[in-house]
C-alpha cells in the first residue's frame, strides 16, 4: 500500500506558515489544528523547513519566553526529508523511524500536497491488521 492511500483517506489539507511568523503564532496554529508539525512553504508551495513541537520546547527550554517572538525560520528543520504518493507505507514508516520525526511532507513536482503523520501511519496499520484478520475469520467460518 503507498502514501496515496493514506491522503486519500485523510485528504490533502495541510496547514502551512511562512518563514517569517513568529512562534507563538506556530503555537496557535498548532492548537488550534490539533497537529503536531507545520511545513514552512515559500511561493509555489515550495518547501522551506518544517517546525514542530519538540523544535519549540527546544527554542523555550533555550532561550525562555522571548523565543515566541522568534521568526519560525530561526528555529525550523532546513533540511526536511519529503516523499511522494507511490512511496510505500513501509518505506515512509522505516524513514521516520530512522531519522526519529513523526511528520513527513508528500510533494509532487517540488510543491507540497500533503502530510502523512505517524498517527496516520499507525491507523493505517491497524485498519490493515483488522481488515486482515476479519478476512481470515471469514475464510475459517466458509470453510
Ligand atoms: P517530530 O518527531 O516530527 O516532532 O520532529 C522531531 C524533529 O525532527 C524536529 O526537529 C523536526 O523539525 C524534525 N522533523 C520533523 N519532520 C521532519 C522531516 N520530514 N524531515 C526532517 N526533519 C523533520
Amino acid at each position: 500500500m503507498t502514501v496515496a492511500a493514506i491522503l486519500s483517506g485523510k485528504g490533502h489539507e495541510t496547514i502551512t506558515a511562512d518563514r517569517d511568523a513568529p512562534l507563538g503564532e506556530i503555537c496557535k496554529t498548532l492548537a488550534k489544528h490539533k497537529i503536531g508539525a507545520v511545513v514552512v512553504c515559500g511561493a509555489d508551495r515550495a518547501i522551506e523547513g518544517i517546525v514542530s513541537e519538540r523544535d519549540i520546547v527546544r527554542a523555550i527550554g533555550t532561550d525562555g519566553s522571548v523565543a515566541l517572538n522568534l521568526p519560525v525560520s530561526n528555529v525550523m528543520t532546513k533540511e526536511v526529508v519529503t516523499c511522494v504518493e507511490e512511496n510505500s507505507v513501509n518505506e515512509v514508516m522505516a524513514r521516520m523511524t530512522q531519522g526519529r520525526f513523526r511528520h513527513m511532507p508528500v510533494v509532487k513536482d517540488g510543491k507540497l500536497t500533503g502530510v502523512i503523520s505517524i498517527g496516520d501511519v499507525v491507523k493505517f496499520k491497524i485498519a490493515q491488521v483488522e481488515l486482515e484478520a476479519e478476512q481470515m475469520r471469514s475464510y475459517i467460518t466458509m470453510a
